[in-house]
């Protein structure tokens, strides 16, 4: 069975994916913050790429718990933003999300899913033309469609199989995009709660965040941004 979202054709029943290594993985980021991450890969990805699950806090007395009627584990499906996430990149929010995600995901028990999904799913260097459409005057979904290619062309299966392959079938999705909860939902993970992150507003990504927010519904409180 197909269900058509959007422009997009997502699986409603993934076919399951397996653990293939688990690796304990010390992270301590820029500012000092440190963890511990149980970091797995799988085999039987839906896409074939090289995802990331990373089990963080008490993510298995979470997903206990939650198996027992409990709260859900608090879950992120991070996309991979090699600018934002190690450059330290401020047109976007990527770096400062995946950090306050790590943090958060800690104190509460939970998975953060690292997707390899640069650009929203373009790939690094139409992520870069892209950025260089938005700095003649296209906004980042505009500049997207410029480039003949989707605004977003994200597909959550693999991080649908991945927690399905942690034991995780309900998660709280700390995110602001309305299409991850969606997506997931329709991929057989139960959302029980959509938590908003934070807003890492900085003069290089307000026009950016209030794009995101007003295009595609994403929770964001900005102050007069946009
Ligand atoms: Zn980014």
């Amino acid at each position: 069975m197909t269900l058509t979202l959007g422009a997009d054709t997502v699986s409603a029943s993934p076919a399951p994916a397996t653990v293939r290594t688990r690796v304990t993985v010390p992270l301590r980021f820029a500012d000092g913050y440190a963890t511990t991450a149980e970091v797995f890969t799988f085999t039987g990805l839906a896409d074939g790429g090289e995802h990331l699950a990373l089990g963080l806090g008490d993510w298995r007395g979470a997903a206990d718990r939650a198996g027992a009627g409990g709260e859900a584990p608090l879950v992120r499906p991070h996309s991979e933003c090699l600018t934002g996430d190690v450059l330290g990149s401020e047109r976007c929010d990527c770096g400062p999300q995946l950090r306050e995600a790590a943090e958060r995901i800690t104190g509460a028990g939970g998975v953060l899913l690292y997707l390899r999904q640069e650009g929203r799913g373009i790939g690094l260097y139409a992520k870069l033309d892209a950025y260089a459409l938005q700095d003649a005057g296209l906004d980042t979904y505009q500049a997207n469609l410029a480039l003949g290619r989707g605004e977003d062309e994200r597909d959550y299966t693999a991080a649908a199989q991945m927690l399905t392959a942690l034991g995780v079938d309900r998660v709280r999705l700390l995110s602001n995009n309305p299409d991850k909860a969606a997506q997931l939902g329709l991929l057989g993970v139960a959302v029980t709660e959509r938590v908003p992150t934070g807003v890492h507003l900085s003069a290089a990504n307000a026009r950016y965040l209030a794009v995101k927010r007003d295009h595609t519904a994403h929770t964001l409180d900005l102050p007069l941004a946009g």
